[in-house]
């Protein structure tokens, strides 16, 4: 047995997921003639009280085509250091739209708004880049799950619309938040000009994500996505997969939660942790001593078929999902007690 705690990327459709995949009824998305890919757009947007969505391949495209449809090249887009939408995405803002981000020094991908004022209202000079988006992203990944404090997002938003700016939410695991902090989609859908989540995420779906916003800004968004290489033909198979997704594994996040504050617990017990950021939801940064190490710490689990990933910095981390069992989780908790 192999317990995979690398990503919540890891897991594979449940046999419920894959008979709804079976039984979709399909046709070609890119004449928008997929009925259930149809249906799970306007799903997704009532959800979150917008005008409409389109479904992507990947969370990657979904960002990369919000950040093109609120920025010309050249301007700046502001985001935290440890934004997904900087670090991870192969440095598509400059690739895809020419942009360049403005890093704030946040705490574990959370900033304020009074650390944004002065860069998001400074007057235009034709020697400056324009700043034309705020990006922000719930929960953050490389902050370890951390989940936003709503006041701080309402703050942001003001400045964003005094300054006349776009706000982007990179909401690849939102639904671990909305579960987390007990918040609602329409809550987010309210602020935000964009929003993205992921259903290949916590929510166990093989592929998909989705792009909300205004109708005007997804029939540009269809543009884009066709122009990336997104545009999918009989894709309702896997708008299925996302939507048994949404219908059935969204209250069981609190299980990964408590799993991963489980596993903390733990942790803090073990005389070779140096230290464990906290633990909101089911993303789980820790430090080893200088004695083991993280890359032996990792490789010595991975022998025992227990799967980490490094973070950099002397950072391990740990993901838990929905095919990370209760019997997976017992040897995982002995394992670390005895190692
Ligand atoms: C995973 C992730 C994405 C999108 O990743 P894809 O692998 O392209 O789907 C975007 N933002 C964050 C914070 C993520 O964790």
């Amino acid at each position: 047995m192999i317990i995979d705690l690398i990503s919540d990327t890891v897991t594979k459709p449940t046999p419920e997921m894959l008979q709804a995949m079976m039984s979709a009824n399909v046709g070609d998305d890119v004449f928008k003639m997929d009925p259930t890919v149809n249906a799970l757009e306007q799903k997704v947007a009532k959800l979150f009280g917008m005008e409409d969505a389109l479904f992507f391949p990947s969370g990657t495209m979904a960002n990369q085509t919000a950040i093109k449809l609120h920025t010309q090249p050249g301007d700046l887009v502001i985001c935290d250091k440890y934004a997904h939408i900087y670090n991870y995405e192969s440095g598509g803002v400059a690739f895809n739209s020419g942009v360049t981000c403005k890093l704030i020094d946040g705490e574990r991908g959370m900033f304020t708004a009074d650390q944004i004022e002065e860069i998001a209202s400074a007057k235009p000079q034709i020697y400056l880049p324009y700043t034309s988006l705020i990006c922000l992203e719930n929960t953050t990944n490389k902050g370890g799950g951390a989940c936003w404090d709503f006041k701080e997002i309402e703050k942001i938003y003001k400045v964003a619309k005094q300054n006349n700016l776009g706000f982007h939410l990179d909401g690849a695991r939102l639904f671990n938040a909305l579960v987390a902090r007990n918040e609602s989609p329409k809550q987010y859908g309210a602020l935000f000009d964009t929003i993205s989540i992921c259903f290949s995420k916590g929510l166990g779906a093989p592929i998909g994500s989705m792009l909300v916003g205004t109708k005007e800004m997804m029939q540009k968004a269809l543009r884009l996505r066709k122009l990336l290489g997104g545009g999918m033909r009989q894709i309702g198979f896997l708008a299925a997969a996302a939507n048994y997704a949404l219908d059935h594994h969204v209250e069981r996040l609190a299980e990964d939660h408590k799993k991963a504050k489980e596993i903390a617990t733990v942790l803090k017990s073990c005389s070779y942790i140096t230290k464990i950021e906290p633990v909101e939801t089911n993303i789980l940064i820790f430090y080893v001593d200088d004695k083991i190490g993280a890359d032996h710490f990792i490789e010595k689990m991975a022998e025992k078929n227990i799967l980490l990933t490094p973070m950099g910095e002397g950072k391990i981390r740990i993901v838990t999902h929905l095919d990370y069992t209760d019997e997976m989780h017992t040897i995982l908790l002995k394992e670390l007690e005895d190692f």
